[in-house]
């Protein structure tokens, strides 16, 4: 369904934000088998020591992270992450791609366990935020269910995922969560990283991983009982309605579109324009035709040039080359395949007009997926139990609880981010505001874990 308003979220309750520091939320018997009032404190103050102690690993002078996964920043802070984890009493281990797990055991060890976690990697130049958020927001619902003497009946795994942010340096993402469900495959070892040469096999062997087991990281169905995620939302919707937090009812798939294009490399000044066959100029018109295909969908489709070169790189010639990775996004399998075979057609309708050579490389990505309802529906529960307006709302970005929901039952809290900004140093979310998710991730715990 092209065009419809399917990404526009929905205002759920009506009572105002609260402003808190250190939430405290009282579960009362909600016909589960909580059963009974308890207090359970989310601990706000020790998040954010840990969430600024942690900016200080990979930080650029201008304030962007720098901590690509399987670097040695990203293996300090994963190290740390574990430390605190064991610290807290949790068993800790590290799968063979790098997944942390921190398990706080149930009182019946032998039920499928929930997961909550998210990631501690970053973009190239990414924020403090994205997936840091979401992972110490899920030791401290469990540090707070420890302090407050809550044991669970399921065992509650912590997990800090391996690599999320792997398409930042080998275009393929989420590779923790996929290693999970045997989605990793022997051939994506070898994939090169663009910055470092390193190929994913030698990034993971630097960090003392044991690529050669990935098989061993693979999660069963029926193995976990859910899986949680809270993460910033990345985009304007929440900050645009003053709503502090999201139930996320689908997570857009994508496509990648590779182009590489051929012209003629000439002199920039003594070529006519009229004999030019200029390779970045047509990569250009692909890049804006793609970008008029998503906005006429009125908001169903995005797409994004975030991949762009050109050679040579010199101001005195007419570029020869050009290559481009086009993303689309869409939460609609049939509006995102739509619009990348548009793009594609486009691209060689462009290429004939202007007497260039396009050649397309082979085209990746995931499809769309809804997030379990049963799980979304405890979510909506715990903001109302909880006095708290929400969203339902559609996730733009990927995530590794997505990735697990096409095997486990999955949810995913949205907490706002200012000005809708994420992959960026300007990345910005406000303390009450991880303090209101740290609390609603933590009831849910208590709910679906009891
Ligand atoms: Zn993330």
């Amino acid at each position: 369904m092209v065009g419809a308003p399917e990404r526009a979220p929905r205002v759920e309750g009506r009572e105002p934000r609260l402003a808190r520091h250190r939430a405290t939320v009282v579960l009362l018997d909600n016909g589960q088998s909580v059963g009974h009032a308890m207090t359970v404190e989310f601990d706000l103050d020790r998040m954010m020591h840990r969430l600024e102690h942690l900016a200080t690993y990979g930080s650029s002078s201008d304030g962007a992270m720098q901590r690509i996964p399987y670097s040695p920043a990203d293996q300090e802070v994963r190290e740390l992450f574990a430390s605190w984890a064991a610290d807290a009493s949790l068993n800790v281990s590290v799968d063979a791609v790098g997944n942390i797990s921190a398990k706080l055991v149930g009182a019946d060890p032998d039920l499928p366990a929930v997961m909550v976690g998210s990631h501690l990697d970053t973009q190239p130049a990414g924020g403090r935020y994205d997936g840091i958020a979401g992972t110490l927001a899920a030791l401290g619902a469990v540090e707070g269910l420890l302090a407050a003497g809550i044991r669970p009946q399921r065992t509650i795994e912590v997990v800090c995922w391996a690599a999320e942010e792997g398409s930042g340096r080998f275009d393929i993402g989420c590779i923790g969560s996929k290693a999970m469900l045997g989605a990793l495959r022997p051939t994506d070892l070898e994939l090169v990283c663009r910055m470092t040469g390193q190929t994913l096999r030698q990034a993971m062997e630097s960090c003392g991983l044991d690529p050669d087991a990935i098989a061993s990281c693979m999660r069963p169905a029926g193995s976990l009982h859910a899986v949680l995620e809270m993460h910033i939302e990345q985009g304007p919707y929440l900050e645009e309605a003053g709503i502090g937090l999201g139930v996320v009812t689908a997570i857009s798939g994508n496509r990648r579109l590779p182009f590489a294009i051929s012209g003629v490399q000439a002199h920039s000044g003594a070529q006519p324009m009229s004999h030019r066959r200029d390779a970045l100029c047509a990569a250009a018109e692909i890049v804006l035709a793609a970008e008029s295909r998503a906005t006429a969908t009125g908001g169903a489709v995005v797409a994004t040039s975030g991949m762009f070169d050109h050679v040579p790189r010199t101001i005195a010639a007419v570029p020869g080359r050009a290559d481009l990775v086009i993303d689309v996004r869409s939460s609609d399998l049939e509006a995102l395949e739509d619009a990348a075979r548009d793009v594609v057609e486009e691209a060689a309708r462009i290429a004939r007009s202007r007497g260039v050579e396009v050649e397309r490389g082979q085209i990746w990505g995931v499809d769309p997926t809804d997030t379990d309802r049963s799980v979304s529906a405890l979510l909506e529960r715990t903001c109302t139990a909880m006095d708290q307006p929400y969203l339902t709302m559609v996730s733009g970005a990927g995530h590794d609880s997505a990735i697990l929901g096409k095997r486990f039952p999955s949810g995913l809290i949205f907490v706002p981010s200012r000005d809708g900004i994420s992959h960026s140093p300007l990345e910005f979310t406000a303390a009450e505001d991880l303090g209101l998710g740290g609390s609603a991730l933590q009831a849910a715990l208590v709910d679906i874990a009891s």
